[in-house]
């Protein structure tokens, strides 16, 4: 886990804010819930996650419960270009906070209650976006010039998910 900044902390609270008052008009989430809401440590993940765009970290209690430890959402998500994903992100871990652990149908028909339907579909966007800015090679397609942005490289064992060419690793700063 890493300690949020003093931006950082102001940004999540705001977030906070602005998914409670969306959530206070759902009416499975009850006063215990929204209070609960409140009160959970906000914090960060690192920021070269690609994969994790928010976790909710679980503790043991000594009666042996799981109780909330903290939520953490991705660094980058608390810049304005991502502040609608943000809030749906928050919205996701909020509803494992409430209970609903496993992402099963009741889960998704829960997130899907989300009024900003564009933000909900924004995930795959925000991973290709953390991957390009850490990517140190460019897997490029010779063929149709598809790009992959990628850490490590190829060494020719890929292949063009559109044309099935061999990819080439190109270094970054000449691919761009
Ligand atoms: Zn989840
Ligand atoms: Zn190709």
């Amino acid at each position: 886990m890493v300690r949020p900044n003093g931006g950082q902390l102001t940004a999540l609270e705001g977030l906070r804010e602005s998914v409670l008052v969306v959530m206070t008009s759902f009416p499975f989430v009850d006063d215990a819930g929204l209070a609960l809401l409140r009160s959970v440590p906000l914090g960060v993940l690192r920021k070269n996650a690609t994969q994790r765009h928010g976790v909710t970290r679980w503790m043991r209690s000594s009666t042996g419960g799981l109780t909330v430890q903290t939520v953490d959402l991705h660094p980058v998500l608390l810049t304005t270009d991502w502040e609608n994903y943000a809030s749906f992100v928050l919205y996701h871990e909020f509803l494992h906070v409430l209970g609903w652990r496993a992402h099963d149908a009741r889960f998704r028909a829960l997130e899907a209650l989300w009024p900003d339907g564009a933000a909900r579909t924004l995930g795959p966007s925000f991973t290709h976006a953390m991957r390009a800015r850490r990517a140190a090679w460019m897997w490029t397609c010779p063929s149709c010039d598809f790009r992959f942005p990628r850490q490590r490289r190829g060494r020719g064992k890929f292949l063009c998910r559109r044309c099935r060419t061999v990819l080439l690793d190109v270094p970054v700063k000449d691919a761009q």
